[in-house]
């Protein structure tokens, strides 16, 4: 039995943990992947400018640096076993069912409390949804940002225009690939750095337009068409690797399925980080609060004050004081 179970190993979920043993509460850290959330598994290449103190570092690595901070402040952390079921037992804590994803094995846990930080893990990558789509491999198509060795020296199309576009289509140019954006709103929606990098890099941009269908033979893609807004025909780009980068839809059935309120397919939490269920907490990119901004500071942010949380709620404490924090 765990003091606290923290689901998802992101950012948000390692954070907490740490917090956790610093509050000397037994923590272990669940994910369904690799500890390290999207850092390690949607753009493990790509360079952080925005974690204070570091200039810039490689996502892999700060992903590693804290996995490694974590470790030293003894966090159990498990890899590829997926949570499907929790219930509440009252004062008796949580059970938690999680699925071991390799070999299928149940695995279960019990828990005072828990902290749901599942992140993107719950979002399923949106499609184009056009002829040509279906059926292609990491090889032709991503929905992430694309892997480096795979787009080096090729003619690549990126789809979508907000941070996750600009950033894929710099690694892109980056790697050695001929570049073309395609962009359905009038305009680029990301960050104004990212938006000044894709200039400087002078990589073609189609605003205004929609792709329409993929030629592709043999799992390859040829080229891809796409119409632009008050254009009649359509155009003909030649490309051989497709990165989509047009946002993701949540599935929170499991959540829901959990007994935790939901709102607009996010947890809803208070400043605490409480959610609708005593005892269960929340933080990262999976919760929703007035002012709620997807970053990994604030997935971290959010860790912290989930960990304080489940600390009040498991240990009651007459009275909260930091300094055992910091001596
Ligand atoms: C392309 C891209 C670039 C980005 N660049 C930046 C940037 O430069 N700076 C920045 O601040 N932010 C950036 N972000 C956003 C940042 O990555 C997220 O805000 C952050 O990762 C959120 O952390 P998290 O811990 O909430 O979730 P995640 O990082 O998504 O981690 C959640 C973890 O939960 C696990 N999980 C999910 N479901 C289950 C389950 N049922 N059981 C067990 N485990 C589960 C997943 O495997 C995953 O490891 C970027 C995002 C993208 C997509």
């Amino acid at each position: 039995m765990h003091e606290v179970l923290i689901i998802g190993g992101g950012p948000a979920g390692l954070t907490a943990g740490m917090y956790c043993r610093m509050r000397k509460m037994s923590a272990l850290v669940v994910d369904s992947g690799r500890v390290g959330g999207q850092l390690v598994s949607v753009y493990g290449d790509k360079p952080v400018h925005d974690w204070p103190g570091v200039h810039d570092i490689i996502a892999n690595e700060l992903a590693q640096r804290l996995i490694d901070h974590a470790k030293a402040l003894e966090v159990e952390m498990t890899g590829n076993q997926k949570v499907e079921e929790v219930t509440s037992g009252g004062e008796a804590g949580f059970d938690v069912v999680a699925r071991d994803v390799v070999t299928k094995e149940e695995r279960r846990h019990r828990a005072s409390s828990l902290i749901v930080a599942i992140g993107g893990g719950a979002f399923e990558p949106r499609k184009l949804k056009v002829p040509g789509e279906d059926g292609l491999s990491e090889e032709a198509l991503t929905y992430r940002m694309p892997d480096k060795a795979k787009v080096a020296g090729k003619k690549v199309v990126v789809v979508g225009g907000g941070d996750s576009g600009l950033e894929s289509a710099q690694a892109a140019h980056e790697a050695g690939a001929k570049v073309t954006m395609i962009q359905a709103m009038d305009r680029f929606t990301g960050m104004e750095s990212n938006i000044d990098l894709v200039n400087r890099m002078e990589i073609p941009r189609h605003f205004s337009t929609r792709v329409r269908q993929i030629d592709a033979e043999g799992g390859r893609i040829q080229a891809v068409w796409a119409a632009t807004k008050g254009v009649s025909d359509p155009m003909r780009l030649e490309c051989d690797y497709l990165v989509v980068n047009i946002g993701a839809a949540p599935n929170l059935d499991a959540v829901r399925s959990w007994g935790i309120e939901v709102e607009s397919n996010l947890i809803k939490v208070d400043c605490s980080m409480r959610t609708s269920v005593e005892g269960v907490f929340a933080c990262g990119d999976i919760v929703t609060y007035e002012g709620k901004y997807k970053l990994l500071l604030t997935a971290a942010s959010e860790g912290c004050v989930a960990a304080q949380s489940a600390y009040l709620h498991v240990r009651k404490p007459q009275r909260l004081t930091m300094t055992d924090l910091w001596t």
